[in-house]
């Protein structure tokens, strides 16, 4: 038996529904918030990632799915989405009419060749948006604002995880102040964070191994490095969030993973103690240097993606409602192969006019069939039988009440509209 890869999953039967459901839910406020929907390819040229998502990253340097094609091109599945977004954005030339921002979403696939545990598999769903071609606070306020909502409409308790990189010039402040700071005592980190002083200083605060250090605790703080322009953008991002009544705490230690970030970084934190290191369901910033990086004319944004899977485990364990339809609303029964044709006939009609209709593929006898019916949890039964067939008409049953009437099959439509 051929079996799965390490790190994937399959997704069936109520898990499915549950994930459909969650779908639904961002495409529903996704489209109140004006993103519209983009897909792009799971594979890109290696280099899109070496140079965006970056070098001294832990994703490009350890994670990624690369190999060489047929015509010995490098590629790489997609470890994120940010990537693939600037790429097309630059490509289709979006940047043309920038009079508005471009705001789009995206779901889909991501590859990262990680050590599989409970939330962190190889292969995972990322839902994500961005935002490009505004610099203006608000629009960072409208992106931590919809990534908060979303967990807010499925039910759960977040808390936004709130850090600023500041610019250019306060985020290489920073930088040098770290690096001061940390040289001295870098024996006592790990050897990941050893070789992250040269080439990522900044992600030595977010190292899951170091975390509660006191060295960690104690270093440099961004903020106390933000010139007068990144100290003002911050607290009018501030001003926004407790206008919008957004939950957040402010965590200098946060700095997020991937180097193309500046200004705002947050996380959205999920309330759950058991979740461990693995309770941040999402998280996003500012990347302003992103599409210039990709050659692209420069351009500001921010985007932020989380993770569906996660979002799911945590709805599971916090015993959130998936409001999933789980009934049909007409079973059909027959007999006999002449009935079996009329059958064939309702079911395509009902269907076609947007009832969710199914019928008996098993040649199963009438008492069987009711016991489907139930089953399908169906609120309506049409039991056709060849005396009715003979005028026209069946039998439809109220499957709770247990009432029947005689209905012409010409009248099925909108004696079923009026009843559900
Ligand atoms: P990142 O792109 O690393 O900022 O991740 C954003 C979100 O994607 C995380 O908060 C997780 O919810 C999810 N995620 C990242 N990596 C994995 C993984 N290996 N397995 C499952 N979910 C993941």
């Amino acid at each position: 038996m051929i079996t799965k890869q390490k790190g994937t999953y399959d997704v069936y039967g109520l898990d499915a529904k549950k994930r459909k459901y969650v779908y639904d839910v961002i495409d529903a406020i996704c489209e109140k918030y004006n993103y519209t929907y983009i897909e792009t390819p799971i594979f890109e040229a290696s280099e899109l990632f070496h140079r965006s998502v970056g070098d001294s990253s832990d994703i490009v340097r350890k994670e990624t799915y690369d190999f060489t094609d047929r015509g010995n091109r490098n590629i790489t599945l997609r470890p994120e989405g940010t990537a693939s977004i600037v790429r097309s954005f630059i490509e289709n030339k979006m940047y043309g009419n920038l009079s508005e921002p471009v705001k789009v979403y995206y779901v889909g696939p991501m590859f990262r060749y990680e050590r599989p545990q409970s939330g962190r598999t190889r292969q995972f769903t990322q839902f994500g948006f961005e935002l490009i071609g505004s610099d203006d606070v608000l629009s960072d306020a409208e992106v931590i604002s919809l990534s908060y909502n979303i967990y807010k409409l499925l039910g759960l308790d977040v808390k936004i995880r709130l850090n600023t990189l500041g610019d250019n010039e306060s985020r290489n402040n920073y930088r040098e102040a770290l690096v001061n700071y940390l040289k001295p005592n870098i024996d006592k980190l790990c050897d990941d964070c050893k070789e992250r002083i040269n080439i990522n200083p900044l992600r030595i605060l977010d190292c899951k191994v170091d975390k509660d250090s006191e060295i960690l605790k104690n270093a440099p703080k961004t903020l106390d490095y933000l010139n007068e322009e990144s100290l003002n953008r911050f607290n009018k991002l501030k001003e926004y969030l407790e206008l919008m009544d957004i939950d957040y705490e402010v965590d200098t230690n946060l700095v997020r993973g991937l180097d193309y970030y500046n200004h705002t970084v947050f996380e959205v934190i999920a309330n759950i103690k058991e979740f461990g290191n693995e309770n941040v369901l999402g998280g996003g910033g500012r990347y302003n240097g992103l599409v210039e990086m990709l050659d692209g004319p420069s351009t500001p944004a921010i985007g932020f993606a989380m993770g569906l899977d996660r979002t799911i485990l945590a709805m599971e364990t916090k015993e959130t409602k998936f409001d999933i339809k789980d009934n049909i609303d007409v079973y059909i029964m027959y007999g006999n192969d002449e009935e079996k044709e009329t059958a064939s006939y309702i079911l395509q009609d009902l269907r076609l006019n947007g009832f969710i209709a199914e019928t008996d593929y098993m040649n199963k006898q009438f008492k069987n069939q009711f016991k489907s019916a139930d089953r399908f949890k169906a609120k309506y039964l049409i039991i056709l039988k060849n005396d009715d067939l003979k005028d026209f008409k069946v039998t439809v049953k109220d499957n709770l009440t247990k009432e029947e009437e005689l209905v012409n099959i010409n009248d099925l439509v909108d004696y079923l509209d009026m009843k559900l």
